[in-house]
């Protein structure tokens, strides 16, 4: 892939802005499961903003909860109490671990708050504050995040990186035994690692790593930014395992589009930050609050993490037959709407570039991994044509090993 020029906004936004993004087409509207280039000419899209805008472009109900909050009251501050901030809370509980909660306004914020949560809690239960968190793993740009995250890509060039975080294998459960320390106060993990190549967490490593927390007496932290919020076909991606973890993040699809991020903990650990012990001054603003909680209906009246099973299973199917048909696929892997497309190749970016001339839009993880996260209420009939465009593009690249 390559940035591409192709307008006016793309020649704005690639002379004005830093370099620090690989960008194609230009998007000036969304409507469902399609976007708007200035032209007019529609795009089907499977990135959702990057699992963002989960209940597809404009959804009315998120539309309508934006634009009544808007009018009423933009921004108070955590100076003060407002009404959607409150009505979010106490929803995140009871949707989550049945504890209180931290807004932030996006992945990365919300796993620094999670950061800072298990460090404030090791020094009161013996001067713990080592993380182990997995390698492939991804829990933002911060410095601390970056430093979280289990891929180099991210952190060449900005050392020192944060210390107090060690790394193990995911799926490999005595490699996280062997990172645990006496100083450790954490492991923290993905149920399916998104960046780093659409890599589900077996039952056996998930179920391994909460035993083995409570054995040591340490926190298991979740990063659900982008496996949570029903994309893989139930609210959190550790309820496929049976388990809870301590604490666990939320963000992407939390606030219907607008910034919004949220950690999540559990009774125990929900006095452990206190007055000052953390904040922010955007987090939980009312309008993001709002519109998430216009997507906690949306998801209840329409039953949309209920329908994402049998949406992912007749998309893998119909990934599964090009599997079989072109030896440069490897597998396609991924729980409910989650779902990658790995090749045997680098060769991602190719895919990604004649998918989008075909009309359809999808996300890379890593360069040889295509990612697939079509809106929650995608149709069937949208994920077809998405099926075909599909075909389309890997009959051109891959046309010479058609059988
Ligand atoms: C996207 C993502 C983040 C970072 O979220 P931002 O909102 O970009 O800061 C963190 N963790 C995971 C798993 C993500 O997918």
């Amino acid at each position: 892939m390559s940035n591409e020029r192709n307008d006016e906004t793309a020649a704005l936004c690639a002379d004005w802005q830093m370099d620090t993004y690989t960008r194609t087409a230009t998007i000036v509207k969304g409507r469902g499961s399609r976007v708007f280039n200035p032209k007019g000419q529609q795009y089907l899209d499977f990135t959702s903003g990057i699992s963002v805008v989960a209940l597809g472009h404009a959804h009315p109900a998120v539309v309508e909860a934006i634009k009544t909050q808007a009018e009423t009251l933009v921004h108070s501050s955590n100076l003060f109490y407002t009404p959607q901030v409150g009505l979010l809370a106490k929803k995140l509980s009871e949707v989550g671990l049945g504890g209180k909660c931290f807004l932030a306004n996006s992945g990365a914020e919300a796993n620094e708050a999670m950061i800072k949560l298990a460090r404030l809690w090791g020094s009161r239960n013996g001067g713990r504050y080592e993380i182990v968190s997995m390698r492939g793993s991804f829990h933002g740009r911060t410095l601390a995040t970056l430093s979280a995250t289990g891929q180099s890509k991210v952190q060449t060039g900005f050392d020192p990186l944060m210390p107090g975080f060690a790394f193990a294998t995911l799926n490999d459960l005595e490699s996280v035994r062997a990172a645990i320390t006496e100083k450790t106060a954490a492991v923290l993990l993905e149920c399916i690692q998104a960046e780093g190549g659409v890599v589900p967490a077996t039952e056996e490593f998930v179920t391994g790593v909460r035993a083995l927390c409570d054995e040591k007496g340490i926190l298991m932290l979740c990063d659900e930014v982008q496996c949570g919020m029903g994309r893989t076909g139930k609210m959190w991606g550790f309820q496929h395992y049976g388990v809870e973890p301590d604490a666990f993040t939320s963000a992407k699809a939390l606030g219907g589009g607008l910034p919004l991020g949220a950690l999540l903990a559990s009774k125990a650990l929900s006095g452990v930050f206190g007055p000052g012990s953390h904040g922010s001054t955007f987090g939980g603003n009312p309008v993001a609050c709002a519109a998430s909680l216009a997507v906690f209906k949306v998801f209840e009246d329409e039953k949309i993490v209920e329908n994402v099973p049998a949406l992912g299973e007749f998309f893998r199917r119909g990934l599964q037959q090009y599997v079989e048909k072109y030896d440069d696929l490897l597998e396609v892997r991924g729980k409910g709407l989650l779902i990658g497309l790995a090749l045997k190749e680098p060769r991602a970016g190719e895919l990604l570039d004649e998918m989008r001339l075909n009309g359809l839009l999808a996300c890379k993880a890593g360069d040889s991994v295509v990612r697939f996260l079509p809106p929650l209420n995608v149709t069937e009939k949208d994920l077809e044509e998405g099926l075909e465009m599909i075909g389309d593009a890997l009959s051109t690249v891959f046309g010479g090993d058609e059988e």
